[in-house]
């Protein structure tokens, strides 16, 4: 929550254009490190004047940056990718202090927003249009992208890395500028890829960081100079940041919540099924879009499930994960959010489950961490198996077959993800055909594509049309103009025969 607060920790500060600037705010929040409950740092959270100066900071770097050759573009993404190589473990480092997952976890997370960066490395090919000649009598047609203009990322607090990174790589190199307003929960990676970027040689202006809640969000979702808007968070912010944006005129990507289902068949290897659910219910203590959260069991192999999810998850190393490698699973994001997830373990046994784990234990120092707990007997009409519970709780649903397996995802609001496990290339491919989710996964725990894919949320978990990564986020960030030339021959020019006649 917003905080007046006096507090001596540092204050993050703002970009706008090449000045780093302490924010003349007067509200605040606070950064944690979750590992230990201590306050790291203060993030100010900007007036509306503050974050249109932002926008028109960005407003005027765009005429000289989309008149920049692409390959010069391309060149400080090269030289930028090359800087968060070098400095890879420290950004992991930074990841885990303010989130709390593990470093495993955020050197995966720098890897894969690293790949992203590849990824606008090669934006020459990817910019190129299509050509027709004589699609008509002497007519030529031909398409050639455009950037769009000023566009603006809001991200959310669980991968502070990587989900900018999926967003203003792709959108700079396309010749647009960027305003990027981080989650203010975990805004110091964020400050620290502005400062390699800077670092790396792009034009003042092109990239800003504006840090705030709703007030600066609002602007820029109606601010003139805004063209485009990328958004990841909950499904509620997705729908108004998409029903805002689009109304005051902008493009808008906004990928929202999920709750992704894993089915086991009884055919399945329980021993890889039972490692895959865990590491995909409880890594990053289960704070991850693409987490499992609804294990549906086909048949008779849910009591041996459910007992290895026990035996599996039970033996869970949960500590502190800031300078510390050697942790399973690390705390979530805040004290409010950890009493939040375990009072669904209470939700679930009021409406009749049974808590197989518990993941409530007295861990020692204030660090905000809690167990992974398994919930059985769980049915779909509850709310722990309907609600996005954003933590390391895994329900177990229990179902006679595949088709029963594939009427529980139809039911589903979200469509995230989904995955199967089994040895049956019948069954996958029914599943493949049929789950209602934009991202399959067979016999993998967490179907997420990397950067050359898109990211492709359906339903409750997206709204838009182009998703985020892949070709689909240089289409997002561009737009096309189709040219028709037809060019008149003179006398002169009339008499002359195309050349495959004189041969
Ligand atoms: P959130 O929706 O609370 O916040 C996301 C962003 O929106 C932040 O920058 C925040 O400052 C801003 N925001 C919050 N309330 C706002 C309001 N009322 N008006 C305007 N802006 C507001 O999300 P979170 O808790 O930071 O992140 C977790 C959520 O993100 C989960 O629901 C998770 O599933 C989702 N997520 C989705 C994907 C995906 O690709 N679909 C990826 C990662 C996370």
């Amino acid at each position: 929550m917003p905080t007046a607060t006096t507090s001596a920790a540092p204050l993050v500060p703002v970009l706008q254009g090449f000045a780093w600037h302490v924010s003349p705010s007067t509200r605040f929040g606070e950064v944690f490190n979750p590992s230990t409950g201590q306050v790291i740092a203060r993030v100010p959270l900007c007036a509306a004047e503050e974050t249109a100066a932002v926008v028109e900071a960005a407003a005027a770097a765009l005429p000289a940056w989309s008149e920049t050759p692409a390959v010069e573009r391309a060149r400080i993404m090269f030289r930028y990718r090359d800087l968060v190589a070098a400095h890879f473990d420290e950004l992991a480092a930074l990841v885990t202090r303010e989130h709390g997952k593990t470093l495993p976890e955020s050197r995966a997370e720098v890897q894969r927003g690293m790949e992203m960066i590849e990824y606008a490395c090669g934006v020459p090919s990817l910019l190129m249009g299509d050509t027709l000649p004589n699609i008509a009598a002497s007519v030529d047609a031909e398409t050639v992208r455009h950037p769009v203009g000023v566009c603006v990322g809001i991200t959310p607090y669980n991968f502070p890395f990587m989900v900018p990174l999926w967003m203003f790589p792709v959108a700079i190199v396309c010749g647009n500028t960027f305003v990027l307003k981080p989650s203010e929960k975990v805004p110091l990676s964020s400050v620290r890829l502005g400062e390699l970027l800077v670092e790396a040689g792009l034009p003042s202006g092109v990239f800003n960081i504006v840090h705030g809640d709703k007030t600066c969000v609002d602007v820029l979702l109606t601010h003139p100079k805004v063209a485009a808007i990328s958004f990841v968070g909950s499904t509620a912010i997705a729908k108004y940041i998409y029903e805002t944006g689009t109304k005051n005129g902008k493009r808008v990507q906004a990928a929202g919540g999920a709750k992704n289902h894993l089915i086991i068949m009884p055919d399945a290897d329980l021993d890889q099924s039972v490692k895959a659910l865990s590491a995909s219910a409880y890594g990053c203590a289960g704070q991850r879009c693409m987490a499992g959260s609804v294990a549906v069991a086909v048949g008779n192999v849910a009591d041996p499930l459910v007992g290895g999810l026990c035996d599996h998850a039970g033996n869970f190393r949960v500590g502190p994960t800031d300078g510390v490698d050697n942790v399973d699973m690390g705390p979530v994001i805040r004290r409010e959010h950890l009493e939040r997830v375990a009072g669904y373990l209470d939700i679930a046994t009021s409406e009749g489950a049974r808590v197989a784990l518990d993941g409530r234990r007295d861990f020692a120092g204030d660090g905000f961490l809690l167990g992974p707990s398994v919930l059985d007997q769980v049915e779909p009409s509850m709310r722990v198996a309907r609600e996005e519970i954003f933590g390391p709780v895994l329900s177990v649903i229990r179902v006679n077959d595949l088709e029963s397996a594939l009427e529980v995802g139809r039911k589903c609001p979200y469509g995230n993800g989904a995955s199967i496990f089994t040895s049956s290339g019948y069954a996958a491919r029914e599943f493949k055909r049929h789950f209602n989710a934009g991202m399959i996964g067979v016999n993998v725990g967490v179907p997420a594509p990397m950067a050359w894919f898109p990211f492709t949320g359906w339903n409750q978990s997206f709204f838009g049309d182009l998703h985020i990564q892949g070709t689909e986020s240089v289409h997002f960030y561009t737009r096309q103009k189709m040219t028709l030339t037809r060019w008149f021959a003179s006398a002169e020019e009339s008499h002359h025969d195309p050349v495959w006649k004189t041969k």
